[in-house]
């Protein structure tokens, strides 16, 4: 089975924040994956468009080491790398000021390639930039932008940031990156749920028990401790990927798969989504790893901030009102510092009606897992009978639902989600980007839970670094006769 790799049209990309860290760990080693795997046209141009004082030589060293770095040196040739450099180009920019813009203009003058600019900044330059490209002429309608996370930190700041980018962009240019939705297997769930008669007469209160979406991290706020301590598990994790992954798991089978036709299903989900009662949510903030203090210190100390209310961890119970969900609960957890690093969906069917088999036969259910991360794969559990002469004994199975064998090598081949999704920038599909509604409706549905914590004076659980979280989580599910799948390593 060969995948298909269909070229997309030559375009012009200019990354603002050519030099940063989502730049040089993502964006440009994803470039050259897709230039080798012969998916970017010979025509296309990279412009990478920052603060640094840089000329076009000295943006390609730096790519050249980012390349290395993230790709591994040995994955590719000099030849191919040698190539790719010579599509890229530089211009030193300030997007708060004047510097740069004309030689950036003049370098997008005349291309008759598809434009896209991407804002890999922090957030407060997306109105400036905005801005600046309208008054340089390079905002036409045809032009897309693609803006990164976080979108607002609550509902007023993401309604002024999609109302500022309106001023100058139609919503069908703006692409809101959540690479969650990138995936391979955040696609294929769609495929296994559209695709196959086997599932969707399943997907309802009916036959499903729970369900859970975990996305569980190793490393703690690392580097980005400042940002995190104002923003927290809610705002970093939950409102954007968990939702998004709730969304696609629960939505109805929109009527074609085309960007409005799925978002307009995934802004039901939200807006159907039950608010989240106190008893309901559980809040964490990691402790440091017993014995291994120095390297392993407690969020405060990462924070530098003793005080700190902030959470790395949250779980709840929420509810989707409509016919499909009514009574079954969804299980969100999300945390930093956990046993091990691991993001699933699961979805938990109900027992048969009626056993056929004796008791000690064992009870079993079927469970369809999604796995997200560290490697992408999809298992359903099925019972079957425990082989050999021991008389009907159940046991569960995994049904590896990824088919590697079937699909041999090509079939193997994992495309991050960020080369995914340029490559859907290039080619003017949104299906995988955030609609500006869908994230206000996120917003409206986190606001309550987070100013509930804020007005209670709310003060995380304690969890060890390396656990499962606090054990008000665990209880959270025992509660209601259920467990948390494990985080193991
Ligand atoms: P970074 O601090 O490493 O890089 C920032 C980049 O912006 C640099 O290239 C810098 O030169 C440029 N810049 C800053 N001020 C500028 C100005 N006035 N004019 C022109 N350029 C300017 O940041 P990053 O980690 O690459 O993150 C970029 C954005 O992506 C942020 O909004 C961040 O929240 C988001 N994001 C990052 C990651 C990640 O893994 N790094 C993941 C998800 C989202």
């Amino acid at each position: 089975m060969v995948s298909r790799v269909i070229p997309v049209d030559p375009f012009d990309l200019v990354i603002f924040g050519g030099t940063g860290d989502l730049a040089r760990r993502k964006i440009l080693p994803g470039l050259f994956r897709r230039f080798c795997a012969g998916q970017m046209p010979r025509e296309a141009r990279i412009i990478g468009a920052a603060r640094t004082e840089l000329d076009a030589s000295g943006y390609r060293d730096v790519v050249a080491e980012a390349i290395g770095e993230f790709i591994g040196h040995h994955d590719y040739t000099k030849d191919q790398l040698t190539d790719f450099l010579s599509h890229l180009d530089y211009v030193p920019i300030d997007a708060l000021g004047e510097t740069g813009w004309k030689e950036l203009q003049e370098l997008m003058a005349g291309s008759p390639h598809i434009e896209a600019y991407y804002f890999s900044v922090g957030p407060r330059l997306f109105g400036d930039l905005a801005e600046r490209l309208q008054r340089w002429g390079m905002a036409d309608s045809e032009c897309r932008i693609v803006v990164e996370k976080p979108f607002g930190r609550d509902l007023a700041t993401a309604r002024e940031l999609n109302q500022t980018l309106a001023t100058y962009f139609n919503e069908d240019q703006i692409y809101r990156i959540d690479h969650y939705l990138g995936k391979e297997t955040v696609q294929n769930l769609m495929a296994v749920r559209f695709g196959n008669m086997l599932f969707e007469p399943l997907w309802n209160a009916q036959y499903v028990d729970h369900i859970q979406i975990t996305v569980a991290e190793t490393v703690g706020v690392g580097g980005r401790a400042e940002y995190y301590d104002k923003a927290g598990a809610m705002r970093d994790m939950v409102q954007n990927h968990l939702m998004q992954l709730l969304c696609l798991i629960a939505m109805e089978p929109p009527a074609r798969f085309d960007p409005d036709a799925v978002r307009d299903e995934k802004l039901k989900v939200i807006r159907a989504l039950d608010p989240v009662k106190p008893h309901h949510l559980v809040r964490g903030q990691y402790g440091a790893e017993p014995g291994n203090e120095e390297e392993m210190p407690d969020y405060r100390t990462a924070v530098d901030n003793p005080r700190s209310r902030t959470e790395s961890f949250v779980a709840l119970k929420t509810h989707i009102s409509n016919w499909r969900w009514a009574s079954t609960p969804f299980y969100l957890r999300t945390g930093k510092r956990m046993a091990a690093r691991s993001s699933e969906i699961t979805v938990v069917f109900k027992d048969t009606p009626h056993s056929i088999f004796a008791e000690d036969a064992g009870r079993h259910r079927n469970v369809l897992s999604i796995q997200l991360q560290p490697n992408e794969g999809i298992t359903l559990g099925v019972t079957i009978k425990e082989p050999g002469p021991g008389g009907m004994r159940l046991i569960d199975v995994p049904l590896d639902m990824t088919f590697a064998e079937a699909l041999g090598e090509e079939g193997a081949e994992q495309v991050d989600a960020y080369e995914r999704l340029i490559m859907d920038v290039i080619r003017g599909n949104q299906t995988l980007f955030m609609r500006g509604d869908e994230v206000e409706a996120a917003w409206a549905w986190t606001d309550p839970i987070i100013s509930g914590w804020e007005a209670r004076n709310d003060v995380p659980k304690p969890y060890d670094s390396g656990s499962e979280g606090p054990t008000d989580a665990t209880e959270l599910m025992r509660r209601d006769s259920r467990e948390w799948r494990k985080v193991s390593p």
